[in-house]
């Protein structure tokens, strides 16, 4: 696992990714919840044609309406490999959200959730297990 400290550099405010990572479910937690429909008909669709064990894999989502950044379901992934691809909505607003691929293109391009003036800049980076 990889963590992440971004903070603004206009308002200071700090974004720490870590934090989201101990409230996530269990891929069977996950599996349990997509075999009720509680991600919709589309994926309990694709669970129901291709099958468990599923893995899960987390990407982080900005808000295009008001910056909020979490980090969220980005593809489930069922045996054979085969994927399928979370459509996610901003949980505050429900605006649209675009992924954020932090490897490639850095934090800096990020607007501040508070004050959408400053952009986010990675102040720490750490591993652990
Ligand atoms: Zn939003
Ligand atoms: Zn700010």
């Amino acid at each position: 696992m990889v963590g992440y400290d971004l903070s603004c550099n206009k308002c200071g405010h700090t974004v720490n990714i870590s934090e989201w990572v101990g409230q996530h479910d269990t891929d069977q937690e996950i599996e349990e919840k997509i075999r009720k429909g509680e991600f919709g008909e589309e994926v309990k669709k694709f669970y129901d044609e291709h099958g468990g064990p599923i893995t899960v894999l987390y990407e982080l989502y900005r808000c295009e309406k008001c910056d909020l950044i979490s980090e969220e379901i980005y593809v489930i992934i069922a045996k054979n490999n085969d994927e399928f691809l979370m459509h996610q909505t901003c949980k505050e607003c429900g605006g649209n959200t675009s992924l954020v691929n932090m490897s490639i293109e850095g934090t800096d391009h990020i607007p501040c959730p508070k004050c959408h003036r400053g952009r986010l800049v990675m102040t720490g980076e750490f591993l652990w297990d």
